[in-house]
Protein backbone atom coordinates (compact mmCIF):
# COMPACT_ATOMS: atom_id res chain seq x y z
CA UNK A 1 0.00 0.00 0.00
CA UNK A 2 2.87 2.33 0.90
CA UNK A 3 4.58 1.35 -2.22
CA UNK A 4 1.90 2.07 -4.42
CA UNK A 5 1.36 5.47 -2.44
CA UNK A 6 5.18 6.68 -2.90
CA UNK A 7 4.93 5.63 -6.49
CA UNK A 8 1.75 7.60 -6.92
CA UNK A 9 3.79 10.34 -5.42
CA UNK A 10 6.95 9.96 -7.57
CA UNK A 11 4.22 10.16 -10.78
CA UNK A 12 3.19 13.36 -9.72
CA UNK A 13 6.64 15.14 -9.33
CA UNK A 14 7.98 13.90 -12.65
CA UNK A 15 4.50 15.17 -13.90
CA UNK A 16 4.93 18.30 -12.44
CA UNK A 17 8.30 18.45 -13.11
CA UNK A 18 7.49 17.98 -16.87
CA UNK A 19 4.91 20.55 -16.65
CA UNK A 20 7.39 23.27 -15.55
CA UNK A 21 10.03 22.00 -18.41
CA UNK A 22 7.18 22.45 -21.09
CA UNK A 23 5.94 25.41 -20.27
CA UNK A 24 8.44 27.80 -19.99
CA UNK A 25 8.44 31.09 -17.84
CA UNK A 26 5.88 31.95 -15.54
CA UNK A 27 3.22 34.86 -16.58
CA UNK A 28 3.41 37.64 -14.00
CA UNK A 29 -0.34 37.30 -13.18
CA UNK A 30 0.76 34.18 -10.97
CA UNK A 31 1.94 36.00 -8.32
CA UNK A 32 -1.72 37.20 -7.54
CA UNK A 33 -2.11 33.21 -6.42
CA UNK A 34 0.80 34.42 -3.98
CA UNK A 35 -0.90 37.60 -1.96
CA UNK A 36 0.35 40.04 -5.07
CA UNK A 37 -2.70 42.62 -5.56
CA UNK A 38 -3.66 42.62 -9.40
CA UNK A 39 -3.49 46.41 -9.61
CA UNK A 40 0.75 45.91 -8.59
CA UNK A 41 1.09 43.39 -11.17
CA UNK A 42 -0.32 45.61 -13.69
CA UNK A 43 2.26 48.03 -12.32
CA UNK A 44 5.03 45.44 -13.38
CA UNK A 45 3.81 44.40 -16.50
CA UNK A 46 3.18 48.23 -17.75
CA UNK A 47 7.17 48.20 -16.79
CA UNK A 48 7.86 45.61 -18.61
CA UNK A 49 7.80 42.45 -16.29
CA UNK A 50 5.96 40.06 -17.75
CA UNK A 51 6.95 36.70 -16.09
CA UNK A 52 7.97 35.81 -12.58
CA UNK A 53 11.46 34.87 -13.57
CA UNK A 54 11.82 38.61 -14.99
CA UNK A 55 10.90 39.88 -11.41
CA UNK A 56 14.49 37.77 -10.49
CA UNK A 57 16.08 38.97 -13.09
CA UNK A 58 15.82 43.14 -12.22
CA UNK A 59 17.85 44.41 -9.40
CA UNK A 60 16.16 45.08 -6.20
CA UNK A 61 16.66 49.13 -6.80
CA UNK A 62 15.22 48.90 -10.54
CA UNK A 63 11.89 47.30 -9.04
CA UNK A 64 12.34 50.52 -6.75
CA UNK A 65 11.67 52.68 -9.41
CA UNK A 66 8.73 51.53 -10.85
CA UNK A 67 5.80 53.97 -10.09
CA UNK A 68 3.15 53.02 -7.12
CA UNK A 69 4.74 50.07 -5.60
CA UNK A 70 6.60 50.82 -2.18
CA UNK A 71 9.77 49.37 -0.90
CA UNK A 72 7.52 46.90 1.46
CA UNK A 73 5.65 45.87 -1.69
CA UNK A 74 8.83 45.58 -3.90
CA UNK A 75 10.07 42.97 -1.15
CA UNK A 76 7.12 41.25 -0.85
CA UNK A 77 6.70 40.60 -4.47
CA UNK A 78 10.29 39.39 -4.49
CA UNK A 79 9.08 36.73 -1.47
CA UNK A 80 6.14 35.96 -3.85
CA UNK A 81 8.24 35.38 -6.94
CA UNK A 82 10.69 33.40 -4.05
CA UNK A 83 8.00 31.14 -3.47
CA UNK A 84 7.05 30.34 -6.88
CA UNK A 85 10.67 28.90 -7.61
CA UNK A 86 12.51 31.10 -9.91
CA UNK A 87 15.77 32.09 -7.74
CA UNK A 88 16.18 27.99 -6.99
CA UNK A 89 19.17 26.13 -8.72
CA UNK A 90 18.22 23.00 -11.45
CA UNK A 91 20.35 20.08 -12.22
CA UNK A 92 22.83 21.29 -15.07
CA UNK A 93 22.22 18.63 -17.42
CA UNK A 94 18.47 19.82 -17.38
CA UNK A 95 19.34 23.40 -18.06
CA UNK A 96 21.91 22.07 -21.33
CA UNK A 97 19.08 20.39 -22.66
CA UNK A 98 16.89 23.26 -22.93
CA UNK A 99 19.45 24.97 -25.30
CA UNK A 100 18.98 23.68 -28.81
CA UNK A 101 20.37 25.05 -32.25
CA UNK A 102 18.34 26.45 -35.46
CA UNK A 103 19.92 25.77 -38.59
CA UNK A 104 21.51 28.49 -40.34
CA UNK A 105 20.47 26.92 -43.67
CA UNK A 106 23.74 25.52 -44.63
CA UNK A 107 25.45 22.46 -43.50
CA UNK A 108 28.91 23.53 -43.76
CA UNK A 109 28.15 26.63 -41.43
CA UNK A 110 26.17 24.25 -39.31
CA UNK A 111 28.77 22.16 -38.86
CA UNK A 112 31.27 24.92 -37.08
CA UNK A 113 28.04 26.15 -34.79
CA UNK A 114 27.69 22.76 -33.75
CA UNK A 115 23.99 22.67 -35.14
CA UNK A 116 23.16 26.23 -35.43
CA UNK A 117 22.33 29.48 -33.91
CA UNK A 118 21.61 28.35 -29.67
CA UNK A 119 19.01 29.07 -27.98
CA UNK A 120 19.01 31.36 -24.73
CA UNK A 121 21.61 33.79 -25.70
CA UNK A 122 23.13 36.29 -27.60
CA UNK A 123 24.61 35.54 -31.44
CA UNK A 124 26.25 38.79 -32.79
CA UNK A 125 26.57 38.71 -36.51
CA UNK A 126 28.91 41.59 -37.82
CA UNK A 127 30.62 42.32 -41.33
CA UNK A 128 30.48 44.98 -44.24
CA UNK A 129 27.75 45.29 -46.15
CA UNK A 130 26.58 42.68 -48.46
CA UNK A 131 28.10 40.13 -46.81
CA UNK A 132 24.99 38.44 -45.74
CA UNK A 133 23.89 39.34 -42.18
CA UNK A 134 20.05 40.27 -43.35
CA UNK A 135 20.36 37.50 -45.30
CA UNK A 136 20.99 34.66 -42.72
CA UNK A 137 18.53 36.70 -40.37
CA UNK A 138 15.77 36.04 -43.16
CA UNK A 139 16.83 32.78 -43.08
CA UNK A 140 16.45 32.12 -39.06
CA UNK A 141 13.11 33.86 -39.67
CA UNK A 142 12.25 30.53 -41.46
CA UNK A 143 13.80 28.00 -40.39
CA UNK A 144 13.11 28.78 -36.37
CA UNK A 145 9.45 27.64 -37.13
CA UNK A 146 11.00 24.12 -38.58
CA UNK A 147 10.39 20.92 -36.19
CA UNK A 148 13.30 20.16 -33.84
CA UNK A 149 13.84 17.36 -35.75
CA UNK A 150 14.63 19.19 -38.76
CA UNK A 151 17.09 21.77 -36.68
CA UNK A 152 13.88 24.22 -36.21
CA UNK A 153 13.12 26.04 -33.01
CA UNK A 154 9.28 24.97 -32.98
CA UNK A 155 8.86 29.14 -32.43
CA UNK A 156 7.71 32.03 -33.53
CA UNK A 157 10.63 34.76 -35.09
CA UNK A 158 10.07 38.27 -33.67
CA UNK A 159 12.31 40.95 -36.28
CA UNK A 160 13.06 44.60 -34.87
CA UNK A 161 14.13 46.12 -38.43
CA UNK A 162 16.52 48.97 -37.78
CA UNK A 163 17.38 49.80 -40.92
CA UNK A 164 14.43 49.00 -43.03
CA UNK A 165 15.44 45.75 -45.48
CA UNK A 166 12.90 43.40 -43.98
CA UNK A 167 11.44 41.93 -47.29
CA UNK A 168 8.59 39.49 -46.33
CA UNK A 169 9.29 37.88 -50.34
CA UNK A 170 12.17 37.00 -49.27
CA UNK A 171 10.80 34.83 -45.89
CA UNK A 172 8.20 33.41 -49.18
CA UNK A 173 11.16 32.19 -51.13
CA UNK A 174 12.93 30.68 -48.44
CA UNK A 175 9.75 29.04 -46.93
CA UNK A 176 9.15 27.36 -50.28
CA UNK A 177 12.58 25.61 -50.12
CA UNK A 178 11.80 24.25 -46.67
CA UNK A 179 8.39 23.06 -47.64
CA UNK A 180 6.75 25.50 -45.39
CA UNK A 181 3.03 26.97 -46.04
CA UNK A 182 3.92 30.91 -47.19
CA UNK A 183 1.22 32.40 -45.75
CA UNK A 184 1.90 30.84 -42.54
CA UNK A 185 5.58 31.25 -42.36
CA UNK A 186 5.16 35.32 -42.78
CA UNK A 187 2.06 34.83 -39.77
CA UNK A 188 3.98 33.50 -37.40
CA UNK A 189 6.89 36.67 -37.42
CA UNK A 190 6.69 39.58 -35.85
CA UNK A 191 7.72 42.87 -37.52
CA UNK A 192 8.53 46.13 -35.90
CA UNK A 193 10.77 49.19 -37.49
CA UNK A 194 12.97 50.90 -35.23
CA UNK A 195 12.81 54.92 -35.44
CA UNK A 196 15.53 55.42 -32.40
CA UNK A 197 17.26 54.20 -30.06
CA UNK A 198 14.72 55.23 -27.37
CA UNK A 199 11.99 53.31 -29.62
CA UNK A 200 14.29 50.49 -30.05
CA UNK A 201 14.38 49.68 -26.48
CA UNK A 202 10.89 50.17 -25.75
CA UNK A 203 9.98 47.60 -28.57
CA UNK A 204 11.64 44.73 -26.44
CA UNK A 205 8.66 45.47 -23.68
CA UNK A 206 5.98 44.46 -25.85
CA UNK A 207 8.61 41.92 -27.32
CA UNK A 208 8.56 39.60 -23.70
CA UNK A 209 4.17 40.46 -23.30
CA UNK A 210 4.01 39.13 -26.79
CA UNK A 211 6.55 36.24 -25.61
CA UNK A 212 4.51 35.40 -22.91
CA UNK A 213 1.53 34.95 -24.87
CA UNK A 214 2.83 32.53 -27.73
CA UNK A 215 6.08 30.12 -28.12
CA UNK A 216 9.24 32.26 -30.02
CA UNK A 217 11.94 30.91 -31.07
CA UNK A 218 13.67 33.71 -32.36
CA UNK A 219 14.64 37.71 -32.03
CA UNK A 220 16.41 39.58 -34.15
CA UNK A 221 17.82 43.11 -34.42
CA UNK A 222 18.87 44.18 -37.51
CA UNK A 223 21.33 46.26 -36.84
CA UNK A 224 21.49 46.44 -33.19
CA UNK A 225 23.99 49.70 -33.90
CA UNK A 226 22.84 51.46 -36.87
CA UNK A 227 20.75 53.86 -34.73
CA UNK A 228 23.41 54.47 -32.24
CA UNK A 229 25.53 56.15 -34.58
CA UNK A 230 22.92 58.41 -36.08
CA UNK A 231 21.46 58.77 -32.35
CA UNK A 232 24.60 59.65 -30.63
CA UNK A 233 27.14 61.42 -32.64
CA UNK A 234 30.69 62.80 -31.99
CA UNK A 235 32.99 61.64 -28.89
CA UNK A 236 30.84 63.88 -26.33
CA UNK A 237 28.46 61.70 -26.59
CA UNK A 238 30.34 58.31 -26.64
CA UNK A 239 29.82 57.78 -22.35
CA UNK A 240 25.97 57.87 -23.26
CA UNK A 241 25.66 56.35 -25.81
CA UNK A 242 27.77 53.51 -24.66
CA UNK A 243 25.58 53.68 -21.72
CA UNK A 244 22.41 53.52 -23.69
CA UNK A 245 23.60 50.39 -25.63
CA UNK A 246 24.47 48.60 -22.28
CA UNK A 247 21.08 49.07 -21.35
CA UNK A 248 19.37 47.46 -24.47
CA UNK A 249 21.81 44.49 -24.92
CA UNK A 250 21.35 43.68 -21.44
CA UNK A 251 17.63 43.69 -21.61
CA UNK A 252 18.08 41.79 -25.01
CA UNK A 253 19.78 38.75 -22.62
CA UNK A 254 16.65 38.92 -20.20
CA UNK A 255 14.84 38.10 -23.24
CA UNK A 256 17.17 34.76 -23.99
CA UNK A 257 17.45 33.99 -20.54
CA UNK A 258 13.39 34.78 -19.64
CA UNK A 259 11.85 32.74 -22.90
CA UNK A 260 14.81 31.22 -23.99
CA UNK A 261 14.95 32.78 -27.65
CA UNK A 262 17.89 32.69 -29.50
CA UNK A 263 18.83 36.44 -30.38
CA UNK A 264 20.44 37.13 -33.21
CA UNK A 265 22.22 40.64 -33.62
CA UNK A 266 23.72 42.53 -36.38
CA UNK A 267 26.56 44.84 -36.19
CA UNK A 268 28.26 46.89 -38.71
CA UNK A 269 31.93 47.76 -38.76
CA UNK A 270 34.46 50.52 -39.42
CA UNK A 271 38.05 50.73 -40.22
CA UNK A 272 40.58 50.55 -37.44
CA UNK A 273 42.57 53.02 -37.19
CA UNK A 274 45.78 52.09 -35.26
CA UNK A 275 48.59 50.80 -36.24
CA UNK A 276 47.94 46.74 -37.12
CA UNK A 277 46.82 48.41 -40.29
CA UNK A 278 50.05 49.36 -41.89
CA UNK A 279 51.07 45.79 -41.63
CA UNK A 280 48.34 43.48 -42.28
CA UNK A 281 46.45 45.23 -44.81
CA UNK A 282 43.37 47.22 -44.12
CA UNK A 283 41.73 46.09 -40.80
CA UNK A 284 37.84 46.17 -39.91
CA UNK A 285 36.63 45.90 -35.96
CA UNK A 286 33.02 46.00 -35.25
CA UNK A 287 31.16 48.65 -33.35
CA UNK A 288 30.43 49.07 -30.09
CA UNK A 289 33.49 47.87 -28.34
CA UNK A 290 33.93 46.63 -25.27
CA UNK A 291 30.53 46.40 -24.47
CA UNK A 292 29.14 44.80 -27.31
CA UNK A 293 32.09 42.11 -27.10
CA UNK A 294 31.09 41.33 -23.41
CA UNK A 295 27.25 41.55 -24.10
CA UNK A 296 27.65 38.54 -26.89
CA UNK A 297 27.76 35.18 -26.14
CA UNK A 298 28.93 34.42 -29.66
CA UNK A 299 30.24 36.54 -32.44
CA UNK A 300 30.24 35.60 -35.49
CA UNK A 301 32.15 37.54 -38.35
CA UNK A 302 30.93 37.19 -41.86
CA UNK A 303 33.40 38.64 -45.18
CA UNK A 304 32.43 37.98 -48.95
CA UNK A 305 34.36 35.32 -50.76
CA UNK A 306 34.14 34.61 -55.08
CA UNK A 307 30.62 35.97 -56.11
CA UNK A 308 27.56 35.13 -53.51
CA UNK A 309 29.79 32.92 -51.69
CA UNK A 310 30.31 34.41 -48.28
CA UNK A 311 32.75 33.42 -45.32
CA UNK A 312 31.65 33.27 -41.81
CA UNK A 313 34.32 32.96 -38.64
CA UNK A 314 33.71 32.04 -35.43
CA UNK A 315 35.55 35.19 -33.41
CA UNK A 316 34.28 33.97 -29.54
CA UNK A 317 32.34 31.51 -27.66
CA UNK A 318 32.54 29.53 -25.11
CA UNK A 319 32.40 26.55 -26.58
CA UNK A 320 33.11 26.27 -30.35
CA UNK A 321 36.31 26.60 -32.28
CA UNK A 322 38.07 29.50 -33.95
CA UNK A 323 36.66 27.65 -37.17
CA UNK A 324 35.45 29.09 -40.40
CA UNK A 325 32.75 27.83 -42.85
CA UNK A 326 31.86 28.73 -46.75
CA UNK A 327 28.33 29.29 -47.59
CA UNK A 328 26.11 30.97 -50.14
CA UNK A 329 23.68 33.47 -50.49
CA UNK A 330 20.74 32.40 -53.35
CA UNK A 331 17.19 32.85 -53.47
CA UNK A 332 16.24 30.44 -51.16
CA UNK A 333 18.41 32.08 -48.42
CA UNK A 334 21.68 30.71 -47.11
CA UNK A 335 22.43 27.35 -48.68
CA UNK A 336 25.84 25.69 -48.84
CA UNK A 337 28.39 26.69 -52.18
CA UNK A 338 27.19 25.04 -54.80
CA UNK A 339 30.75 24.45 -56.56
P1 LIG B 1 24.42 45.68 -44.85
O1 LIG B 1 25.57 45.92 -43.93
O2 LIG B 1 24.41 46.64 -46.00
O3 LIG B 1 23.10 45.61 -44.16
P2 LIG B 1 24.30 42.81 -45.11
O4 LIG B 1 25.48 42.14 -44.53
O5 LIG B 1 23.05 42.80 -44.33
O6 LIG B 1 24.69 44.27 -45.57
P3 LIG B 1 22.77 41.34 -47.00
O7 LIG B 1 21.70 42.29 -47.34
O8 LIG B 1 22.45 40.23 -46.10
O9 LIG B 1 24.06 42.12 -46.52
O10 LIG B 1 23.34 40.64 -48.31
C1 LIG B 1 23.27 41.26 -49.52
C2 LIG B 1 23.68 40.24 -50.56
O11 LIG B 1 22.66 39.26 -50.69
C3 LIG B 1 23.90 40.88 -51.89
O12 LIG B 1 25.14 40.43 -52.39
C4 LIG B 1 22.75 40.35 -52.73
O13 LIG B 1 23.16 40.13 -54.03
C5 LIG B 1 22.41 39.04 -52.05
N1 LIG B 1 20.99 38.75 -52.24
C6 LIG B 1 19.95 39.41 -51.77
N2 LIG B 1 18.79 38.89 -52.21
C7 LIG B 1 19.12 37.85 -52.99
C8 LIG B 1 18.37 36.91 -53.74
N3 LIG B 1 17.05 36.95 -53.80
N4 LIG B 1 19.06 35.97 -54.42
C9 LIG B 1 20.38 35.93 -54.37
N5 LIG B 1 21.15 36.78 -53.68
C10 LIG B 1 20.54 37.73 -53.01
MG1 LIG C 1 21.75 44.29 -43.68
Amino acid sequence: MAAAAAAQQQQKMAEQEEAEMQHGPVPIEQLQASGIAALDVKKLKDAGLCTVESVAYTPRKDLLQIKGISEAKVDKIIEAAGSLGVYKCQPAPRQRLEIIQITSGSRELDSILEGGIETGSITEIYGEFRSGKTQLCHTLCVTCQLPLDQGGGEGKALYIDAEGTFRPQRLLQIADRFGLNGADVLENVAYARAYNTDHQSRLLLEAASMMVEARFALMIVDSATALYRTDFSGRGELSARQMHLAKFLRSLQKLADEFGVAVVITNQVVAQVDGSAMFAGPQIKPIGGNIMAHASTTRLALRKGRGEERICKVISSPCLAEAEARFQISPEGVTDVKD
